[in-house]
């Protein structure tokens, strides 16, 4: 079977939260089909994992760039954008920086709060502010933020992370209508259980609840959203903006 012709050659990426998981697998597919990409850790050398997959991929690939950068912060944020912009236009910007403080409500503090709130939404909102006017000026773009089922369903024990999760769902409506006329279109990829560090340390029981509640009966993998977000990315997406695209095997019809 001739392989498929790649979509994004000549296309830069911006991925945060590239060093492993989500992030990871979207920066791959991404320059599988030909982007050069961008991916942020917090930590120097963080994604070096990540830009040796991207190493590995066969010729046509883009080519992978590491920024050490604190989504939270916007010193940090601000020089990402320079040293991205440096290179030419942002074409796709990809907000999956995230963590998880899990906590029942009467035992979570308001610094498990603010943590969360901090990289998950203030986080994407900072980074969707750096580089928002270029992709404007640029007259079209792609901003996809990666939220989750939670944050339209709410969840025990996870108070401060469904609300920065419901919160990027109304920051990216916003989004789509403030940049609908200049070409950029934003919206929210919102997975179920996928298998990464975010999810592996989860008591078994607590595994095994989550996995009979999904009509697939099995956890997704990181590929899997990957792929989602690379097709809001293509041309194929041309008439898709403001919308939150769940992806979560049935767990939440
Ligand atoms: P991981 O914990 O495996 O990876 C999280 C990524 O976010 C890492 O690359 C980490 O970088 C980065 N990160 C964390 N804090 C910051 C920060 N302040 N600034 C910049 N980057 C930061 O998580 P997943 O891959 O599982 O999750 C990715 C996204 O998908 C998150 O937004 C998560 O909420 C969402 N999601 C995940 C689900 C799942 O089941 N796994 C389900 C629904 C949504 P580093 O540590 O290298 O600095």
């Amino acid at each position: 079977m001739a392989a498929s012709t790649p979509r994004f050659p000549g296309k830069t990426a911006v991925v945060t939260g590239a060093s492993r998981g989500i992030g990871r697998a979207i920066a791959v597919a991404l320059a599988a089909e030909g982007a050069r990409v961008f991916c942020t850790s917090t930590k120097a050398g963080g994604c070096d994992a990540t830009l040796a997959a991207i190493a590995a991929l066969p010729a046509g690939a883009g080519e992978a760039h590491a920024v050490t950068c604190d989504v939270g912060d916007a010193a940090s944020v601000e020089q990402l954008a320079k040293t991205a912009l440096a290179a030419g236009n942002v074409d796709f910007l990809i907000n999956n920086a995230g963590v998880t403080r899990d906590g029942l409500f009467l035992r979570m503090g308001a610094d498990d709060f603010d943590a969360v709130l901090q990289t998950n939404l203030r986080g994407t909102f900072l980074v969707c502010k750096a580089f928002a006017r270029a992709m404007a000026k640029a007259r079209g773009g792609r901003i996809v933020s990666i939220g989750s089922v939670v944050g339209l369903t709410g969840n025990s024990g996870q108070a401060n992370y469904a609300a920065s999760k419901a919160g990027l769902i109304g920051l990216s409506k916003s989004l789509a209508q403030e940049f609908a006329g200049r070409g950029v279109l934003c919206n929210v990829v919102a997975p179920g259980f996928i298998t990464t560090d975010m999810t592996v340390d989860l008591p078994a029981d607590v595994q095994a609840a989550m996995q009979q509640r999904i009509p697939l009966e099995r956890p997704g993998s990181p590929e899997e959203i990957a792929g989602v977000v690379a097709f809001l990315c293509s041309d194929a997406a041309s008439y898709i903006t403001g919308q939150t695209l769940v992806v979560d095997g049935g767990m939440t019809m």
